[in-house]
Formats: C-alpha cells, structure tokens, sequence
C-alpha cells in the first residue's frame, strides 16, 4: 500500500462534482446520478487524476493489484443514514480501487468510538504509519506502537474481509519484489568491493530498484524499517 497524495482538480472539474452532489443532495438516486455522472466527458479528468496519483502502473489504491481498477469511495455512497450520499461526489473522497477490494468493502466502512474512520485513505495518510511488511509471509500487519499497541488502523485495513491485501496472489506480487529489491541492493554491494566507480554504481542501483518497486514496498524497505 503506498501513499498517493491528492493532486488538485482543475475549476471546470471541480464544478461539475459541485453540481452532481447538488442534484444528490436535492434527492435524486445516488446511484442512478453517480451512473449517469461517470460516462460523462467532464468526469474523465476525475480518473485521470486517480491514475496519476496512484503512481506509474495505475493500480488500486489498496492492495496494489491492477485487474478492474475503477473508481471507488472512501465513505461508500450507499451507506445509511444519508450522511455518505452526501459524500459522493467530493473529490477528496474518490479513490482508485479493483473490482475485488470493492467487493468485499462494500457499504462497510468501520469508525472508532470516536467516529474517526478505521480504513487507511492512502490519499491522506502514508500506510506505512500503520503498516509493516512482514518479510517471512511477504504479508502486511499492523504496526506495533511504542507501547506495544498495533495500529487499529492497520489492524482493520489488513482484514481480508475488508480489502484484499493479504491474498496469496498480492503476496506473490510483494514477495517477487522484497526479492528483486534485496537482489539489487546486495548487487550494489558485490560490486562495491570490486572498486567500481560510484556514479556508475548508484545509477545501475537507481534504474533496478524503480524497476523492481510494487505497492510502495521501497520505500518500507528504504526509509522505512527495512
Ligand atoms: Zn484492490
């Protein structure tokens, strides 16, 4: 799961969302309008702006797979009371997401007690704060406080009830890269003993690890815990 800062919509855009949750807050079906919305031509900046902000492959925001990757809301659009109809249409609640994370997210969305959701929105906040890779099952977990606490944050995201980031198929995917990482990095070190020139080292390094990254796994490897 990596972090996906929100690019900002152009105005045109941005009025278009405006008036579609008008025409939902005025009482029209969430679902029929949200239909009718995504095959208009104003709303492709939308998608756009998810594939860019979810990185070069484009792939879901959650767990990092690239089959059926559409758009997806954070606060789901369906979920009684009206609070979420109302939510449908904001910019800052539209995530990039597969078929099979939206699946089984459905119009679930747990809260603390404190009403603060218990999802990681890779938009807002990095996962890595409430994530760890575990190397041995290439797996992800919550992440441990100073207090020996784990994250409910990463305790929830981490459920495969909710999303789908501990398939044994996404597994495969984080292990091939954890694999390609080290392979680069112990390459790096090899040839350091072999005298070779630093420029020529750090960028062979540089081209094989952003060739080998999947779902932000360089960064927990690099400036992270690994
Ligand atoms: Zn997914």
């Amino acid at each position: 799961m990596r972090h996906c800062p929100r690019r900002p919509l152009d105005r045109a855009t941005r009025e278009f969302l405006r008036d579609q949750q008008l025409v939902v807050n005025a009482g029209d079906d969430v679902e029929a309008t949200w239909k009718r919305a995504r095959h208009m031509p104003a709303f492709r900046p939308v998608l756009q702006n998810l594939q860019a902000m979810a990185g070069p492959t484009e792939r879901c925001m959650y767990c990092g797979d690239s089959r059926g990757v559409t758009v997806e809301h954070c606060y789901p659009k369906r979920k009684s009371p009206t609070e979420y109809p109302r939510r449908a249409f904001w910019w800052r609640n539209l995530l990039l997401a597969c078929d099979d994370c939206q699946r089984r997210k459905g119009s679930r969305f747990p809260m603390d007690a404190r009403h603060r959701p218990l999802l990681i929105d890779p938009t807002r906040e990095n996962p890595w704060d409430h994530l760890v890779f575990v190397p041995e099952t290439c797996e992800l977990a919550a992440r441990y406080d100073g207090a020996g606490q784990p994250s409910p944050k990463g305790q929830t995201t981490t459920d495969p009830h909710l999303l789908r980031l501990n398939d044994q198929a996404i597994c495969e995917q984080r292990g091939r890269a954890w694999r390609r990482i080290r392979r680069a990095v112990q390459d790096t070190l090899r040839r350091l003993g072999e005298d070779e020139t630093p420029d020529v080292l750090q960028r062979d390094l540089v081209e094989q690890l952003r060739d080998a990254d999947f779902d932000g796994l360089l960064e927990w490897c690099l400036a992270r815990d690994g």
